[in-house]
C-alpha cells in the first residue's frame, strides 16, 4: 500500500463524530487520541501493519472515552494488551465462523 492511499476519514465512535487524520510525522509518536477535540491522529509511516496496530489501539482509547470508562482509556497496560491481542482474537473468530460455514449443519 502506497503511503498516499490513506485519506483522512469522518467517523463515529458510539454516534460521536470523530476525526481521523494521517500526518506523515508525529514526533516519535504513533499515534494520538483527544477525547475532548474528537481527534484521532495516526502516524503515516508506510508500515500497513504498524498502521492497523495504531489505528485499533487509539480505537480503544477513544471507544473507552465514549463509553465514560476514562479510567481503561488512561490504562496504557490495558488499551495496549487489547491492541496486542485484538487481531489473534480476530483470527479466531475468523477461524470459528469459516468453519460454522464449511459444516453446512445450519
Ligand atoms: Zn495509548
Amino acid at each position: 500500500m502506497k503511503k498516499n492511499e490513506l485519506i483522512n476519514k469522518a467517523i463515529k465512535i458510539k454516534g460521536v463524530p470523530y476525526f481521523v487524520e494521517f500526518v506523515e510525522d508525529l514526533h516519535g509518536c504513533l499515534g494520538l487520541t483527544d477525547g475532548k477535540a474528537k481527534h484521532i491522529i495516526i502516524e503515516n509511516n508506510g508500515d500497513l501493519k504498524e498502521i492497523k496496530k495504531t489505528i485499533v489501539h487509539e480505537l480503544f482509547h477513544a471507544f473507552f472515552d465514549e463509553c465514560g470508562l476514562v479510567e481503561y482509556s488512561n490504562n496504557e497496560l490495558l488499551v495496549n494488551w487489547l491492541e496486542q491481542h485484538y487481531f489473534e482474537i480476530q483470527k479466531v473468530l475468523n477461524f470459528i465462523v469459516d468453519n460454522k460455514k464449511s459444516s453446512n449443519k445450519s
